[in-house]
Parts: C-alpha cells; sequence; structure tokens
C-alpha cells in the first residue's frame, strides 16, 4: 500500500487559541480512517486543512506526494477532481433551483449523459426518479445519498466526511455508512470520515484516530484501541475507574481476531471445576468482526491451572 495523504507538522491557532496540533498522520491508499474526538476538538478544522479551506501556520499537506498546502484556488481545482468532501447538511450543498440530477450533471462536467446520472443515482441506493426531485423535496438520507454521488461523478480517489451522518436518524445513518464502505471496498476509493460518533468507528473504518483538544491522542486499529486500551485511551472512551475486587485475582482476557471460537470461559469452569466471577465484560462489533474483553476475578488457588489454561487456548492475557 502506498501513501496518499501525509500530514507532518500541522499547527493551526484561532487568536490565541490553538485548534490543530498534529506532528505526523499518515494515511494509506484504500483506507478507511476515523477522526474522532468531541465537539470543539478540532475535527473540521482538520478537515479544512486537509481540502487547503482553512489555512495553516505552519506544516505541510501532502497529498499524492504534492504539498497542496499552499495551493491557490485554480490549483485546488485540479486537486478536487481526486478529492471530495461530503458535509453535515447536504441539503445546503445544492442549489434549491436545481433538481438532484441536474447538480449531479454538473459535476460530471463533460460527460453529461443522462444515462450515467441515473446510473450513478442507482449506484448510490436512489431510484432514478431521484434524477427529477430537489433537495428539498427529499429526506436528509436520500439528499446525503445524493451528495455521494455527486462526490463520485469526478471517480475521486480520496473522499472526507464530515459529520456525514451526524443529523442523521440511527437507521439512515447505518445505511450511509453502509454505502460509505461499499465505495471503499469496490471502487477502492480512500475515505476519511471525521465525527463525533464512536459507532462510526466501529461500523465502517479500518483505522482511527483519536482527537483530543487539536492533538492525536492515539492513533491504529479500532479494535486493538478499543479492547486494549491504554489509560489515555480509557479515559477518551470514559471507561476509566472500574472497581474491582480486592480478594482474589483479577485476569483480563483479551479476544482478538487470532483468537478461537471455542467458548472458553465455560470450557474453564467446567474442565477445572472452579468457581470464579466475571467482573466486567465488554464485546463489540467492528466491521466485520466481534472483539471483546473480560474481567475475571479467580480464587488465588486457582490461578496457576487457569494460567496453564489460558496458555493452552492461546488466549491473550494479563494479570490486573
Ligand atoms: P469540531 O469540528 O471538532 O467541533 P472545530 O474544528 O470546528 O471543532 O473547532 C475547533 C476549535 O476552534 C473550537 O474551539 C472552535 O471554537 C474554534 N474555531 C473553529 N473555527 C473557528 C473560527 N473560524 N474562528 C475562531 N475560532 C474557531
Ligand atoms: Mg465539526
Amino acid at each position: 500500500m502506498s501513501t496518499i495523504l501525509e500530514l507532518n507538522n500541522i499547527k493551526k491557532a484561532y487568536d490565541v487559541k490553538m485548534a490543530v496540533d498534529i506532528d505526523k498522520l499518515v494515511i494509506e491508499e484504500g483506507d478507511c480512517v476515523g477522526l474522532v474526538g468531541e465537539s470543539g476538538c478540532g475535527k473540521s478544522t482538520l478537515a479544512g486543512i486537509i481540502t487547503n479551506t482553512v489555512k495553516l501556520y505552519s506544516g505541510s499537506v501532502i497529498f499524492k506526494g504534492e504539498d497542496i498546502s499552499r495551493f491557490n484556488a485554480r490549483k485546488m481545482r485540479d486537486i478536487y477532481k481526486n478529492m471530495q468532501m461530503i458535509y453535515q447538511s447536504p441539503v445546503a450543498s445544492f442549489d434549491p433551483e436545481y433538481t438532484l440530477g441536474k447538480s449531479v450533471a454538473e459535476a460530471l462536467r463533460n460527460n453529461k449523459s443522462d444515462n450515467l446520472v441515473s446510473e450513478l443515482f442507482i449506484s448510490v441506493g436512489l431510484s432514478a426518479e431521484y434524477v427529477n426531485k430537489y433537495p428539498g423535496q427529499v429526506s436528509g438520507g436520500e439528499c446525503q445519498r445524493a451528495a455521494i454521488a455527486r462526490a463520485l461523478a469526478v471517480k475521486p480517489e480520496f473522499l472526507i466526511c464530515d459529520e456525514a451522518t451526524s443529523a442523521l436518524d440511527p437507521r439512515i445513518t447505518h445505511g450511509i455508512l453502509e454505502l460509505l464502505k461499499q465505495i471503499n471496498e469496490e471502487l477502492g476509493i480512500t475515505i476519511v470520515v471525521v465525527t463525533h460518533q464512536m459507532e462510526v468507528v466501529k461500523q465502517i473504518c479500518q483505522r482511527v484516530a483519536f482527537l483530543k483538544h487539536g492533538v492525536v491522542l492515539a492513533e491504529g486499529k479500532p479494535e486493538e484501541l478499543f479492547v486494549k486500551p491504554t489509560e489515555d485511551v480509557k479515559k477518551f472512551l470514559g471507561e476509566e475507574g472500574q472497581v474491582l475486587p480486592k480478594e482474589g485475582v483479577n485476569v483480563q482476557l483479551f479476544f482478538t481476531d487470532d483468537s478461537s471460537d471455542e467458548p472458553v470461559i465455560t470450557e474453564m469452569a467446567r474442565e477445572l471445576g472452579i468457581d470464579f466471577s466475571i467482573c466486567w465484560a465488554k464485546l463489540e462489533e467492528f466491521r466485520e468482526n466481534v472483539f471483546g474483553s473480560l474481567i475475571l476475578n479467580i480464587q488465588e488457588k486457582d490461578k496457576d491451572r487457569v494460567f496453564k489454561f489460558l496458555e493452552s487456548k492461546n488466549v491473550t492475557w494479563e494479570v490486573l
């Protein structure tokens, strides 16, 4: 895989307040990457830096080998043939006087065949009749699909979405995210989703960067960050402060894609003939896989046999 976007030493302040301060962030071609953080942490500023609509104080934005951060509007027009944006309010991004079909045809520029427009609509899950509708006549989710069709019209290699599903209800959000995932998988388009919704990351992202006060707090595969969080990440996810029993031994087990599908816990109880309690557990679905983690409280006298059993099952675990 090669790198499509690289941010180096990015600094951006409004007045004296630092909004984004990132040493390095690399996005590989074909990935679906989440940039996540709470409101006000600098996500939209960062999205603007990537698309060169927000001016940088220092640093570089290397898109396909070129630093685009100082490109003028004319040079950016060429870049936007390869880099498209999707925003939170799709209706506002369409001309209310134009049918959705006309707006998408406009984006096709030299390629204005009606066939192509309805094909694009169908590819994003809108039937051909939507071509003749106005932005004010469709729902938020449908309008977002039309916005995605318009973005795809230029055959971009890179798509960045800023809170594209934040204004939609959960079921519609799920459908739009499935569409983005399909675009990523089938067309190989690199997708960056900027969001405050952790669900977005779990459903479609292969990589994620957690942003806090404009800084990248952690970066990696979502399942790794969620299943084995550092103290900082726990705080970020709001998971700090688990109260565990003082008696006995607390053992945390991690279930990742290398783990077996065997029912390890019940098997352990049965095979070793021991009792223990489950103090805490989480199971989460990421893209297609389920990952999880579990904290058991076992008795001191059983610990050697438990450790031996866990070794034999190839489970990742640690004593807390
Ligand atoms: P997010 O998208 O994560 O909610 P933003 O990038 O919009 O965050 O904002 C980051 C910080 O920068 C916030 O404190 C916000 O108030 C400030 N900010 C954003 N845009 C401007 C602006 N144009 N002028 C002054 N401050 C701004
Ligand atoms: Mg924002």
